[in-house]
C-alpha cells in the first residue's frame, strides 16, 4: 500500500499520522512551515484543563521521532493531487531549505547574525534574528532563516560560524511528485484580520489586540515573559474589555459562528485573574455559546467578582486623548446604550480557513467540503472551527477512512 499523505502539521495532522503509522500505516506529513504544532503551540494554556499546549504536543512529538513509518517534510506546498485512491499522485514544492537536518541547534548562528525581524510567532510583539528558532519547543529542533530579512549571498556569517555545515544560503526549491493512497488534508486555520471591522479601530491603538494576540501577551515564551503588560508602554492593565463576536455573526464579515471564541475567552479571563490580579475584566457578549465541559468554565468565571459578563453588542471602540479606550454598548438588559473605558481591549475575532489546495471544494465560508474527490478527507478546522479534543477525535476518524484499502463507492 502506498503512503497516506497527511497536509499540514497541526494537532490533528499530527494525531493521524501517529495514529496511522501506529496502525502500522507509511505516513507523509507535509506541513508548509519549519515547524510542527500549528495554532496549538502559540497557545498560553488551552481549555478544558488549562495545561500548557507543550504537555500534549510533547509526546505526539515524541511519538514521531520514534516511528520510522513517519516521514515529515517541511517547506511543503501541495501543488497538485490527482488519481483514484490507493493510485494518488501528489505534486509537493519543498520550498529552498537554507539550514538542513545537520543543525544541532546550537545557536552560535543567532550570535553572529545582523539582521533584526518582527518576531511572527509573537505576532511581532518584538524581534528575532534572521535566523532564529521558530519557537522554544519546535519540531524539527532546528533555525531557520527568514529570506525575507536575510541579506543572503551578501552575508554568509551564520554558514561561516556553523561548524556542522548545516547552513546553505543558496539552497534551490526543488518540485517532487508523490504516490500515495490517500490524502487527509489538515490545514486548520487562520485568525481573521481584525483591521477589516469597521467601528473597531483595531489598528488606531497598540493596546486594542486580538484573541490570538492575547495569547502571546498572557505567555510565559511571550513578550511580557509571564507577566501581561500593556503593548502601548509595558504597565500592567488596571481594566481590560472582551469584545465577543468581534465580526463573527456578522453577514458583513463572518457570517458564522467560530465556536472556540466564547471559551477563549472566559479561558483568558481567568487567566488575567491569575497572572495579573489587580486587573479587572469585562465581557461583552450577544450569548455565551460554551458547551459540554467549557460549561464548569462559566460557572468558575461567574462566580469572580472581578470579571464581569456584560450582555450587549459593542458597536465602537474609541481612543480618548489620554489613550484610554471607550467601549460603546447596547445593554441588552438595560435596554440602553452606554460607553466605558479600559486600558486594553481584546477583540474575539473569529477564525478562517488556511488552506489553499489546488482543486479541493469549499463552502460558502470558505472550509473544505466533505465531500472531496474520491481518498481526500478534509480534517477539523479545515472543515470547521472546533476545539482541540473535537480535532483530534476527527483527526482520529480521518485516519480510519484513509486507510481503507477499497475505494469509497
Ligand atoms: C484565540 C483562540 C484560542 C483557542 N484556545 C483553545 C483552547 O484553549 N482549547 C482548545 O481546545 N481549542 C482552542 N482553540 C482552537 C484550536 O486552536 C484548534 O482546535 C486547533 O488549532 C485545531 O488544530 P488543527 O491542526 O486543525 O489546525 P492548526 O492548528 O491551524 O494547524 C494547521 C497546520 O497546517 C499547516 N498548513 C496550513 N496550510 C497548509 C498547506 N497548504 N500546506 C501544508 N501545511 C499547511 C499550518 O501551518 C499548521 O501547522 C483556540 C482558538 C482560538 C482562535
Amino acid at each position: 500500500m502506498n503512503p497516506i499523505l497527511i497536509i499540514g502539521g497541526g494537532i490533528s495532522g499530527v494525531t493521524a499520522a501517529v495514529e496511522l503509522a501506529e496502525a502500522g500505516k507509511e505516513v507523509i506529513l507535509a506541513e508548509r512551515t519549519s515547524h510542527l504544532g500549528g495554532n496549538v503551540v502559540k497557545m498560553h494554556n488551552y481549555f478544558p484543563k488549562l495545561c500548557p499546549p507543550a504537555c500534549g504536543m510533547e509526546i505526539n512529538f515524541r511519538r514521531i521521532r520514534n516511528n520510522t513509518r513517519i516521514r515529515v517534510l517541511t517547506h511543503a506546498e501541495v501543488l497538485s493531487i490527482e488519481g483514484v485512491t490507493g493510485e494518488k499522485r501528489v505534486r509537493i514544492k519543498i520550498s529552498g531549505k537554507r539550514v538542513n537536518d545537520l543543525c544541532t541547534a546550537c545557536g552560535e548562528c543567532v550570535e553572529v547574525c545582523p539582521e533584526e525581524r518582527p518576531d511572527q510567532f509573537n505576532y511581532n510583539f518584538g524581534v528575532t534574528r534572521a535566523i532564529y528558532m521558530p519557537y522554544p519547543l519546535a519540531f524539527p529542533q532546528k533555525y531557520e532563516i527568514d529570506t525575507h530579512y536575510c541579506k543572503g549571498t551578501g552575508c554568509a556569517k551564520c554558514a561561516e560560524i556553523c561548524a556542522y555545515n548545516a547552513i546553505d544560503l543558496e539552497a534551490e526549491d526543488k518540485v517532487m511528485d508523490i504516490d500515495v493512497h490517500s490524502v487527509i488534508v489538515a490545514t486548520g486555520w487562520e485568525n481573521y484580520d481584525p483591521s477589516k471591522i469597521d467601528g473597531l479601530n483595531y489598528e488606531k491603538s497598540k493596546d486594542i489586540v486580538s484573541n490570538v494576540e492575547f495569547e502571546r501577551l498572557l505567555s510565559v515564551t511571550g513578550p511580557g515573559k509571564g507577566k501581561l503588560l500593556r503593548p502601548s508602554d509595558g504597565k500592567a492593565p488596571g481594566s481590560i474589555a472582551f469584545v465577543q463576536c468581534a465580526g463573527s455573526r456578522d453577514r458583513n464579515y463572518l457570517s458564522y459562528c467560530s465556536a472556540v471564541c466564547c471559551s477563549a475567552s472566559l479561558k483568558h479571563a481567568l487567566n488575567v485573574t491569575e497572572i495579573s490580579p489587580e486587573t479587572r475584566v469585562d465581557i461583552y457578549y450577544i450569548d455565551l455559546r460554551v458547551t459540554g465541559r467549557n460549561e464548569d468554565f462559566l460557572r468558575r468565571v461567574e462566580n469572580i467578582d472581578r470579571i464581569g459578563l456584560v450582555k450587549g453588542k459593542v458597536a465602537a471602540v474609541d481612543v480618548a486623548g489620554n489613550n484610554e479606550l471607550i467601549v460603546a454598548f447596547e445593554d441588552f438588559k438595560q435596554h440602553r446604550k452606554m460607553k466605558v473605558g479600559y486600558d486594553m481591549v481584546v477583540l474575539a475575532t473569529g477564525i478562517i480557513s488556511a488552506g489553499d489546495i489546488p482543486g479541493l471544494f469549499r463552502n460558502e465560508e470558505g472550509f473544505y467540503k466533505n465531500q472531496q474527490q474520491e481518498g481526500v478527507y478534509p480534517v477539523a478546522c479545515a472543515k470547521k472551527p472546533m476545539d482541540v479534543s473535537s480535532s483530534v477525535k476527527d483527526a482520529t476518524s480521518a485516519a480510519l477512512l484513509a486507510m481503507k484499502e477499497d475505494r469509497i463507492k
